[in-house]
């Protein structure tokens, strides 16, 4: 039996979510990664169930869009049945989507999955970055609580939003993590004010054993050599259609196919092949622009952002964000410039997030080219 609501849950394989666009079900590949074969099926359930459109989202899951009601128990199947999502995601895992084989990330990775049922019940949207390649990647990608190396290459788990951790290892990971769910349940339950991990940082509730160790001192994100892991593509905000990705893969026939948090995909051994819908990345996976879907897909947005994104591309911004609302699903860290819809007209800040109060509020489009 399927789940159904509106909004304000996570959706997953069997637990649908309905958009403008009609019900996404979102599927958290193991590894964040697929298999050719499991890639083609994706494109193919995706055509026939759904509205040929897939999103690649911010923690390197993918969404299956406009999916009509009477579709949705038969490909929530489907998509378990052909072990395309994992089944279980208590906890929500984002791994480095620049594992090897038989690495840190994969162990522990393989311990969660295997040891999911084990872990307390946390709110929906609770989550683990598995970060242990020799830089962190994932510092920017929303997450509870992080798994990373130290300078001396110890593993240590720290809570979002602090500057120390706690050394673990895989025999005591499991109850460390369940220690950590507790006292998030605990601290949003008796206080308001809490609403994520990082919070029970900021208002000084974390005791002092998760603090002992500094984290890597990390200024800017260092990705690895990618061509170590085969040909890196990018989206555009993130959206594949299925179509165009089938006629991809079937013409490069990747090995394996990872999925990034960085709107983008690894196609593995497939000696860079080009495909005009989709960009190659040579060096690094830093992006410009952000953005959600928008007023074509999201009930909650009155602005076309994709639209309003390709005309402001050109803006001399680092990292520019557009958001249909204040939820800010594309991007949850800052961008130099972010625009956020307001019934209609569109709110600007500067060097904030998309929840932040806005620097001028409610303009029109010629307004804002006029500020800009
Ligand atoms: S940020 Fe965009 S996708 Fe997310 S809820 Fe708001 S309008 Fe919808």
């Amino acid at each position: 039996m399927i789940d159904i609501k509106k909004n304000g849950w996570c959706p997953f394989y069997n637990k649908a979510f309905l958009a403008k666009d009609g019900y996404l079900l979102r599927i958290t590949p193991n590894k964040s990664s697929l298999s050719y074969d499991k890639a083609v099926n994706l494109c193919e359930l995706s055509l026939s169930m759904g509205n040929g459109l897939l999103d690649i989202t911010n923690r390197g899951n993918i969404q299956i869009r406009g999916i009509k009601k009477p579709n949705i128990e038969k490909l929530s199947k489907e998509l378990l049945k052909k072990e395309i999502t994992i089944e279980n995601d208590k906890v929500k895992i984002i791994i480095s989507p620049f594992w090897v084989k038989n690495d840190d990330n994969i162990k522990f990775s393989n311990i969660f999955i295997s040891q999911n049922s084990y872990i307390p019940i946390s709110p929906d949207k609770f989550s683990i970055a598995i970060d242990l390649g020799a830089s962190p990647v994932l510092r920017d990608v929303l997450s509870d609580i992080r798994l990373e190396k130290t300078d001396k290459g110890e593993k240590i788990l720290y809570v979002d939003g602090s500057k120390l951790g706690r050394i673990i290892n895989e025999e005591n990971i499991v109850s460390y993590i369940t220690e950590l769910i507790k006292l998030y349940n605990h601290c949003i339950s008796k206080y308001k004010h809490i609403k994520k991990m990082s919070c029970i940082v900021k208002y000084d509730l974390l005791p002092k054993k998760w603090m002992q160790i500094p984290i890597l001192k990390s200024s800017r994100r260092k990705f690895p050599n990618l061509k170590k892991f085969g040909s890196s593509y990018t989206s555009k905000y993130g959206r594949i259609d299925a179509a165009l990705f089938l006629d991809f893969l079937k013409t490069s026939k990747p090995t394996n196919i990872r999925f990034t948090p960085f709107k983008s995909f690894i196609f593995e051994n497939n000696n860079n092949v080009e495909h005009s819908s989709f960009t190659s990345v040579d060096n690094n996976y830093e992006l410009k622009v952000y953005s959600c879907p928008g007023s074509n897909s999201c009930s909650s947005s009155s602005i076309n952002t994709h639209e309003l994104a390709d005309r402001l591309s050109y803006l001399r911004y680092n990292k520019i964000h557009i958001s249909g609302c204040k939820k800010g699903c594309a991007l949850s860290k800052p961008a130099d410039l972010t625009l956020v819809g307001n019934n209609g007209l569109i709110d600007v800040i500067f060097n904030g997030k998309a929840s932040d109060k806005p620097n001028i509020s409610s303009l029109t489009d010629k307004q804002l080219l006029e500020n800009l």
